[in-house]
């Protein structure tokens, strides 16, 4: 049964469309989880029930990417903006070789802004003067062997792109905002010292960020950190250094076991999200220069389409009627307008298929327009 069939066509950037299976077990548990009795809306954070829900997710989490056991799993808040501080207080502080990071678009360009703040920051390579459509390849870049570590962005959500390859070295630290991209396919988490992604665009509702740290990161902390800042109080205390938001973790459970069950593991994610990218960007890249995709074809994201129509006037009657034929979240980024098309886990390669052939006949109705 369906609760709602507009949350199948919901395209939004962020909070992101959940799994159907997954709202109909939250529906059930406002009002009763079954093992615990309780709403989950009132159960304590330190009950034995929720130290169970922690531990299942963090196991999930592990299994799903194969993650090695000297890595910590956290649950914390603040969402994917406060780690663009906690990474350089804990890795930059004190430091005399600069850090190197990416203005690959909108969000790295934020985290730079407050790595800054912390301790010398080196940007390896600027998005700026190809006007954010296109990430560097290998020979553009130079890493330093002496960076404390290096940080990129994996997905940018807001134009649309996204690295299809690990970056760095292997002797240098890597640190990732996997955002937009975290458990839509398989990744060599072992390659990185940490990775962070807030819950809200892929995996759950806003309110939980989950980091994954390697333990020589942990100890290698300073010691002056605000507690609640501090990784090391944090995996100390389990993810229950303070109350945490027990609903959102309780829902990224749900939706790892999702993955887990019902998806099949990371390649099978990976296979039905490329499937829907391939269609959609199919459709843009046959529609005669009528659908113009924001990035270079060759760092386009899986997630997240961007793309323009010939004129202003022409997006707007788009929208219009996409939001009329029930799809929603498709208007472009404040930053950058036009439209973008958010294809996270959860959107089917149904509601893809609905939205090209939505596209197809605007396109055949309006073509003759420009
Ligand atoms: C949405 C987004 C953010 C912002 O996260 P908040 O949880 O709102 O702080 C950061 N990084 C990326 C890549 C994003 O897509």
């Amino acid at each position: 049964m369906s609760l709602n069939p507009n949350n199948a066509l919901n395209f939004s950037g962020g909070p992101g469309a959940l799994p159907e299976v997954v709202l109909n077990q939250v529906q059930q548990a406002i009002i009763n989880v079954p093992e615990a009795g309780l709403s989950i809306l009132g159960i304590s954070h330190r009950s034995d029930w929720f130290e169970n829900v922690v531990r299942e997710t963090e196991n999930n989490i592990r299994t799903l990417l194969g993650l090695p056991s000297d890595y910590h799993i956290l649950f914390l808040q603040g969402g994917a903006t406060q780690q663009f501080s906690m990474v350089p207080m804990t890795m930059l502080r004190g430091k005399k070789h600069p850090a190197e990071y990416f203005d690959t678009g909108y969000w790295s360009r934020k985290v730079v802004t407050e790595a800054m703040r912390e301790g010398p920051v080196r940007v390896i390579w600027s998005g700026e003067e190809h006007g954010y459509r296109r990430l560097p390849t290998d020979e553009e870049l130079d890493f330093s062997p002496d960076a404390p570590y290096i940080h990129y962005v994996s997905n940018e959500t807001v134009e649309g792109l996204q690295f299809n390859r690990i970056l760095g070295r292997d002797d240098v630290p890597r640190v990732c905002d996997m955002s937009s991209d975290f458990l839509s396919k398989p990744c060599e988490a072992d390659k990185f010292s940490l990775i962070y992604a807030h819950a809200q665009k892929n995996i759950g509702p806003a309110g939980v960020t989950i980091v994954l740290v390697r333990d020589s990161v942990v100890q290698n902390a300073p010691d002056n950190l605000p507690s609640f800042l501090d990784y090391r109080r944090q995996v100390e205390s389990h993810s229950n250094f303070n109350t945490p938001p027990v609903f959102a973790i309780y829902v990224v459970l749900l939706v790892t076991r999702w993955l887990l069950n019902d998806v099949g593991g990371l390649e099978n994610m990976a296979q039905i999200n490329q499937q829907k990218a391939k269609l959609l960007y199919g459709l843009i890249d046959g529609s005669n220069e009528f659908y113009r995709p924001w990035g270079e074809a060759a760092f386009r994201s899986d997630m997240n389409v961007a793309f323009n129509l010939p004129t202003k006037e022409l997006e707007a009657l788009f929208l219009n009627e996409a939001t009329a034929a029930g799809f929603s979240g498709l208007g472009g980024h404040r930053a950058i307008g036009g439209v973008r098309a958010s294809i996270y886990n959860a959107l089917t390669l149904g509601a893809v298929e609905k939205l090209t052939g939505f596209m197809e006949d605007f396109r055949f109705k309006h073509h003759a327009k420009y």
